[in-house]
């Protein structure tokens, strides 16, 4: 069989930013693309006929919330993810490592208690201190934590979530990594970066097992000419590509390190995970592209807003995921190009004009503010339908925006023009 996923770069920018085409095995990807996040197999609040009607090009499952909910073993026999949904473009399967640590241990707001508990560490079993020593707990092998929905205790390996992504039947993966906290010494950061790229060699001999298992079974069925079964529910013939996670902090030596010792290491494409500096995000995820093979897409894990997108888009980054567009649409919190606006607030209840008159969703096509303001008020569901439609829409359409400028050498033009006018 063909490779799982291909890249090609149409343009270049300047410096790192770059406007490409990724080929999966359910279509292709036109970058810089925004992903949505399904967490549960499900764009929250939206049918999939609505999230394609976004423009959403590809969609993001979590590994930890379909693993513990209904099952991985449901979700393969129901034919992957994507079949499950009725979502049938490119999926993607998180390593289901960022919601072990941050759901096992309240990721951000503990930071200084944290950082206390990483100077601390000792050996290799790492307690993550008080509240967080009950949820998780890494040593070299895995992580053994408890579910945030009932308590009961699960062991996450590198071999064991590249067999439940699998299970998940994406078409991206991602190796299983280990995500500190931002506020976490140098010397756990670098602990946790080696453990990681550990990690990854395990997570990718794992991973080329699976495939080849399921290039096996497409090639007799091929021959069989079993197309039938092929076809079938049960079936999830198609190989997957897998992503190495970069980590690292906000240290540019862990970071460059990290770029190094994962690409040579034959991704299909990388990741960067874990935390910066909100300030100087751009620089940092800049140290890490410019090490990484060029000829690989790249994933920034976790950021949706406009500026950052920005940001990761000229330094080089191809895909973004964020729940924070989707979840401040359903609390009513909504992007226009003169900034966000929070609906609930009174002064909308009589606005009866669209939320951005420029935006072009479903929203904003048919409804005023004043209605939108009406359905959060009276709490109709209707209104997380509503807000999530144009957020995202407002977000998807962006990172259109930005390819198009890269394509068109305007991008430049572009974040100024939007940011001057969005954060005024
Ligand atoms: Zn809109």
């Amino acid at each position: 069989m063909i490779k799982p996923i291909s890249f090609n770069i149409e343009k270049k920018m300047a410096g790192l930013g770059r406007a490409g085409v990724l080929s999966t095995p359910h279509g292709e990807i036109l970058t810089p693309a925004f992903v949505t996040v399904g967490t549960k197999a499900t764009v929250k609040a939206l049918t999939p006929e609505m999230v394609a009607d976004l423009g959403a090009q590809v969609v993001l499952a979590n590994t930890y919330h379909l693993y513990l909910e209904p099952g991985d073993d449901i979700v393969r026999e129901a034919g992957g993810f994507g079949k499950f949904m009725n979502w049938h473009g490119p999926t993607m399967t998180d390593s289901g490592g960022f919601q072990v640590f941050s759901l096992g241990m309240a990721f951000g707001t503990k930071v200084s208690k944290l950082a206390k508990v990483g100077e601390v560490i000792e050996g290799e079993v790492i307690d993550k201190g008080d509240e967080a020593g009950k949820l998780a707990k890494i040593d070299e092998d895995g992580v053994t934590f408890k579910s945030y929905k009932d308590g009961s205790e699960h062991r996450f390996t590198p071999e064991r979530s590249m067999e439940i992504q699998h299970n998940l039947g994406a078409d991206m993966f991602f190796a299983f990594d280990e995500c500190t906290s931002p506020g976490a010494p140098y010397k756990y950061q670098r602990e946790a970066m080696e453990r990681t790229h550990r990690w990854a060699i395990r997570s990718l001999s794992r991973h080329r097992e699976l495939n080849a298992q399921k290039g096996a079974e497409f090639t007799r069925k091929d021959a069989e000419g079993d197309y039938d079964s092929l076809r079938s529910s049960a079936s999830i013939p198609h190989k997957s590509a897998l992503f190495g996670v970069v980590q690292g902090g906000r240290h540019q030596d862990l970071r460059e390190e990290s770029a190094r010792v994962l690409g040579a290491m034959n991704f299909d494409g990388y990741g960067i995970g874990g935390s910066f500096d909100k300030d100087d995000m751009g620089t940092a995820v800049g140290w890490v592209n410019a090490i990484l093979p060029e000829d690989k897409p790249r994933h920034l894990l976790g950021i949706g807003e406009p500026e950052d997108l920005f940001g990761a888009v000229e330094n080089g980054c191809d895909l973004f995921d964020c729940v924070a567009p989707a979840r401040m649409g359903r609390n009513g919190t909504l992007h226009t190009r003169d900034g966000k606006i929070n609906i609930n607030n009174a002064k909308f209840m009589r606005e009866f004009t669209p939320i951005d008159s420029e935006c072009d969703c479903y929203t904003c096509k048919n409804y005023t503010r004043a209605y939108v303001a009406h359905l959060f008020r009276s709490n109709e569901m209707l209104a997380g339908t509503l807000g999530s439609i144009h957020n995202l829409r407002f977000i998807i359409a962006l990172v259109e925006k930005m390819r198009e400028a890269i394509l068109d050498d305007t991008f430049d033009e572009l974040k100024t023009n939007f940011l001057n006018r969005y954060k005024k």
